[in-house]
């Protein structure tokens, strides 16, 4: 992979024809540090948010050594990676062929379910192993997430407790119950409510749990989304593990996947044509901006240009490249009133469920990747120039178009990390 200094030194560079991941390795490695310096607990991140084989080895680096997984893929792609790491297989609907390759071929031992069938599939697919953690999914009510992940996953609090009892009798090994308040969930309290749900049907049950994972649901920062200190979270989870009934022994388990990475990448779209206030660009929700599209999400944007642009900013709706109509981001997104054709537009936070939900519809989707060594647009860790965007320091930042300048000495994520 290409390293640059920014955006802007790319673009001089290669005038790049195809979307650009710009990926920011260190600012992952932050993340990462921060999770296993304040969450007393195993982390597990969570694939699924950015499958890069690049965030896989900066996260290992990093410490990181366990790893949530729902499919073969992503058994085999963290394994090429890492193959000492420490999977759980998370999904609670797996295929018997997936559940015994996982276990005979790739050592996993930690499987999710939420029902009796699939406890019954694991074991059998197992050829009855006694060494399995069974960790039971279940179904919290909890508000304050952007998406809620409980519509289709998760036992109810009602049916769990004989499911908790079936699998602390189907194992010797550890037996364990897990949960996800949602995506980009907003309320610290929301993981404190659902482990007071989840200790309720384990003290119903009559058993005591080897292992609580909250899931993952912490958020990042978006424009209109400015999450409460990530040091509440923790604060919230480790005063509702301390009011759940568990032995000394129970482990803390927590899977996060967009919290660790959504700083780590941006994304670089050419401009191919402005009518109006919209402009047509050659990334969009067939590609990276999934978000944009369906939740409506206003990434923060900025123009990359040499040269001036105006002071007077104007908002923007994006279109894709495709052909389908669904091919649309309302935005708004706040730009210089003179963009044009052939500009650069760096729609940043999109490490998380950004490049991961790209496809190839309609010969569409194929983009490059080069690692940038200037800060994300905005940042939970301390890594950006301000730490909450709002709609004001959006309209300021965008103002200033980015000046190319030569790298001096090392990358400046690095130099702003103490
Ligand atoms: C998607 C998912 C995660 C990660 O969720 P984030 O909101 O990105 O932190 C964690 N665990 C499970 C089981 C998931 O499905």
């Amino acid at each position: 992979m290409d390293t640059y200094h920014n955006s802007l030194d790319l673009v001089r560079d290669r005038s790049p024809e195809r979307p650009v991941a710009l990926v920011r390795p260190d600012a992952a490695a932050v993340a990462a540090h921060w999770f296993q310096d304040k969450f007393k607990g195993d982390v597990f991140y969570a694939v699924k948010a950015n499958p890069s084989p690049w965030v896989i080895e900066t996260l290992v680096k990093a410490g990181v050594t366990s790893f949530d997984v729902a499919s073969m893929a992503e058994i085999e792609l963290v394994r090429s990676v890492a193959p000492q790491a420490r999977l759980a297989f998370m999904h609670p609907v797996k295929s018997r062929a997936a559940i015994a390759a996982a276990y005979h071929k790739h050592g996993v031992k930690t499987f999710a379910l939420d029902c009796q069938e699939e406890l019954e599939k694991i074991l059998e697919s197992t050829g009855g192993a006694d060494d399995l953690n069974l960790i039971v999914r279940m179904a919290v009510q909890t508000e304050g997430a952007a998406y809620t992940l409980s519509g289709k996953f998760g036992v109810s609090i009602d049916q769990a407790p004989a499911l908790l009892l079936a699998a602390r009798q189907a194992t010797t090994a550890m037996m364990g119950v897990s949960f996800h308040v949602g995506s980009q969930c907003m309320r610290p309290t929301a993981y404190q409510a659902a482990m007071s749900q989840v200790s309720r049907a384990l003290v119903r049950a009559g058993v005591l749990a080897d292992v609580v994972d909250v899931g993952g649901g912490f958020p990042s920062v978006y424009p209109g989304m400015v999450p409460p200190d990530m040091s509440e979270y923790v604060d919230a989870i480790h005063r509702g593990f301390g009011e759940m009934m568990v032995h000394e022994t129970t482990e803390l388990w927590c899977e996060p996947g967009r919290a660790l990475v959504a700083e780590s990448s941006s994304v670089l779209c050419k401009v191919d044509l402005r009518k109006g206030d919209a402009l047509y660009l050659n990334d969009g929700s067939y590609g990276s901006l999934f978000d944009a599209t369906h939740s409506k999400w206003p990434f923060p944007v900025k123009l990359v240009r040499e040269g001036e642009a105006s002071a007077d900013l104007k908002p923007f709706r994006f279109y894709g490249p495709t052909c389908d109509s669904i091919d649309h981001m309302p935005g708004p997104f706040w730009l210089p009133a003179d963009i044009q054709e052939g500009d650069y537009i760096e729609i940043g936070m999109m490490g998380a469920y950004g490049v991961a939900m790209s496809t190839g519809f309609n010969g569409y989707g194929e983009h490059d990747t080069a690692i940038v060594g200037d800060p994300p647009m905005a940042s939970l860790y301390g890594l950006a120039r301000r730490s909450i965007p709002t709609r004001r320091a959006e309209e300021e930042d965008a103002r200033k178009v980015v000046r190319f300048s030569r790298p001096k000495g090392k990358a400046g994520v690095r130099r702003r990390r103490k």
